[in-house]
C-alpha cells in the first residue's frame, strides 16, 4: 500500500483584474474553495489511479478539514490517518490576475501541527506500507521523523516542496528525491550547479539520495541513479491548467514503485499521468483514472 504523509489546505480563489497595492481594497470573482494541499493532492491523485491509499495528516475541526475529509474519501482513500484537532485546517489565500499568474499565502494551520509524535502513533500505517511519500508543508522534524518510522524494506520518496535545505539523513533515504528545476536549485544551494538537467542530477546524487528525479514540465522528465541518467519524454498535450501536476507526478510514480516497476518505468507512467493533469482546470479536479491514462 501507498502512505502519503502530508498537508491539506483549502484554496481559496478569487479572480482579480489586478492585485491591491497596500492599502488598497480591490473587488474580485466570486470565491471557489477547491481541496489541496500537496499531501491531500497525492493522495487523491494515487486513490483516483487504483492505488491502495492512505494519508496520513492533520485538519481543523472546521467547514475546510470536512471538505478535505470528503475529497479524499470520495476519491476512496483510506483517513484513518487524518487527525482532527483544534487548530484551524490550512488555507491558502490565492488571487489569480487576467494572464493566469498567481499571489498566493498560505496559513499552515493544522499543517504546522502535525508532529514527530503524530508519525510515532501512526506506526500501522507504516507496517502496511511499501512507499511512503511526504512534501516539506508539514515541519521538517516531522518528515525527519517520517523517515526514522519506515518500515524495514519500505521506499522513502519525497518530493521538497516548498523547497529548503534538508539533513543529510532524510537526503540519504530519498529514493527517489524528486525536484523540479526551482526546487534543484533550492536544495543545491550555492553550489555551482551547471548547465544542464544531467548535471543537477549528478550534483544532487552526490548529496545522498540513492535515485533522483527531475521534473521539466512540458519537457518531460529526467531520472538519475547510480545506474546512469535517463530521458523521460512528455506525452504531447493541450495544456489548460499546470496547477497540482507535479502532484500527480510524483504520488503516480510513488505508486508504480511499489508496484515493483523499475525508477524509468514508474516515471515514464507518471508523465502520462502528469499530461492527463494539464489537461483539466484544477488540482485534485484534474486528476485521471487508469482508463483516463490509458486513453491518452
Ligand atoms: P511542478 O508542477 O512540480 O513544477 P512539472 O511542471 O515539471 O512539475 O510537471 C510534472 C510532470 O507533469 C512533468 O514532468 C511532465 O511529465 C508532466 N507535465 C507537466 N506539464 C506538462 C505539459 N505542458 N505537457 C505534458 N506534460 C506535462
Amino acid at each position: 500500500d501507498l502512505l502519503i504523509v502530508g498537508s491539506a489546505n483549502a484554496d481559496l480563489v478569487i479572480g482579480v483584474e489586478r492585485r491591491p497595492a497596500a492599502g488598497e481594497t480591490v473587488l474580485g470573482s466570486d470565491l471557489a474553495v477547491h481541496p489541496g494541499g500537496k499531501g491531500a493532492n497525492q493522495a487523491v491523485a494515487a486513490a483516483r489511479l487504483g492505488a491502495r491509499t492512505a494519508l496520513l495528516a492533520r485538519v481543523g475541526d472546521d467547514d475546510h478539514g470536512k471538505l478535505l475529509l470528503d475529497s479524499q474519501r470520495t476519491a476512496g482513500v483510506d483517513t484513518v490517518g487524518v487527525l482532527v484537532g483544534e487548530v484551524p485546517t490550512g488555507v491558502a489565500l490565492i488571487t489569480v490576475d487576467p494572464s493566469g499568474d498567481n499571489s498566493i499565502v498560505v496559513s499552515p494551520g493544522a499543517n504546522g501541527r502535525l508532529t514527530p509524535g503524530d508519525i510515532r502513533a501512526a506506526a500501522s500505517l507504516f507496517h502496511a506500507s511499501r512507499v511512503v511519500s511526504t512534501q516539506l508543508e508539514i515541519p521538517l522534524e516531522t518528515v525527519v521523523e517520517v523517515v526514522r518510522s519506515l518500515a524495514p524494506g519500505s521506499r522513502f520518496v519525497l518530493n521538497p516542496s516548498p523547497p529548503r535545505a534538508l539533513p543529510r539523513e532524510v537526503l540519504d533515504a530519498c529514493d527517489p528525491l524528486i525536484v523540479n528545476e526551482h526546487e534543484a536549485k533550492v536544495i543545491l544551494g550555492t553550489s555551482r550547479v551547471g548547465d544542464t538537467p544531467e548535471d543537477w542530477a549528478r550534483i544532487l546524487l552526490a548529496k545522498g539520495p540513492r535515485s533522483v528525479v527531475i521534473t521539466l514540465g512540458a519537457e518531460g522528465a529526467l531520472v538519475a541513479s547510480a545506474d546512469g541518467a535517463r530521458r523521460i519524454p512528455a506525452v504531447r498535450v493541450d495544456p489548460v491548467d499546470t496547477t497540482g501536476a507535479g502532484d500527480a507526478f510524483t504520488a503516480a510514480l510513488a505508486w508504480r514503485l511499489g508496484t515493483g516497476e523499475s525508477l524509468a518505468e514508474a516515471a515514464a507512467y507518471a508523465a502520462r499521468v502528469g499530461a492527463a493533469a494539464v489537461t483539466k482546470a484544477g488540482a485534485q479536479a484534474s486528476y485521471p483514472t487508469a482508463a483516463e491514462v490509458e486513453a491518452l
